[in-house]
Order: structure tokens, then C-alpha cells, then sequence
């Protein structure tokens, strides 16, 4: 019989920071960061908008700011993920490369094994 921990270790990749809750309308499990207490966001599994709960004890004005600095902080986000994915073409096509060189010195040492 498996043991139940209170959602605890059911994924590596909760934090202790990240709020985890049930979709009210389809009850999947739902983690997000922090941040996002108190929030409207779309339900990953259908799509339906729900509101993500404050945890007890958590200070909301502690993540309020000004809309001057919560608009700067999009964009920065929005463009460290432009970058990011930028980033992401440019390593995939140095991957690319590299498994075509790593290709042409296996069939090198393939053939400099046969002549030996
Ligand atoms: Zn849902």
C-alpha cells in the first residue's frame, strides 16, 4: 500500500515556493510560483479561468507593485524570452552541426580502423 505525504513528493519539481491547488471546474492539480497568489490564470488541462489562492500567511502586498514596474518587468520578461528562444534556434543548429561532425569523425576513425 502506497503512502499519501500530504502532496508532498508527488513531483521534483514543485518548490516549497510554488502554490499547488485543484482546478475548481476539472480538478487537475494545478502548481504555480508564488507570485501568482491571488491571480487569474487558464487552467492547463481545460482551460478555464481560475483564481489561484493565497496561501495563509502570505502577504499579499508583499508582491504588489507599481503598474509602472509590474509593465517593466513584462517586458523584460517578454524579451529575455524572445532572447531565450533565439538562443534556444541557435543552439539547436549548433547541435546539428555537431552531430554532422561527430557523424564525418565516426565514419573517419570507421575508416581509418578498416585500413589499419
Ligand atoms: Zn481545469
Amino acid at each position: 500500500m502506497a503512502e499519501v505525504n500530504e502532496g508532498a513528493e508527488t513531483s521534483a519539481e514543485i518548490r516549497d515556493t510554488d502554490i499547488v491547488f485543484d482546478c475548481p471546474h476539472c480538478g487537475k492539480n494545478l502548481v504555480i510560483d508564488y507570485r501568482g497568489a491571488g491571480l487569474e490564470i487558464n487552467c492547463s488541462q481545460c482551460g478555464a479561468s481560475v483564481l489561484v489562492p493565497i496561501p495563509d500567511g502570505m502577504q499579499l502586498g508583499d508582491l504588489d507593485l507599481e503598474p509602472g514596474e509590474i509593465l517593466k518587468q513584462l517586458f523584460a520578461t517578454r524579451r529575455n524570452y524572445q532572447k531565450a528562444e533565439m538562443t534556444i534556434q541557435q543552439l539547436k543548429s549548433r547541435l546539428v552541426a555537431m552531430q554532422e561532425a561527430v557523424g564525418v569523425m565516426n565514419q573517419v576513425i570507421t575508416e581509418g580502423l578498416a585500413e589499419a
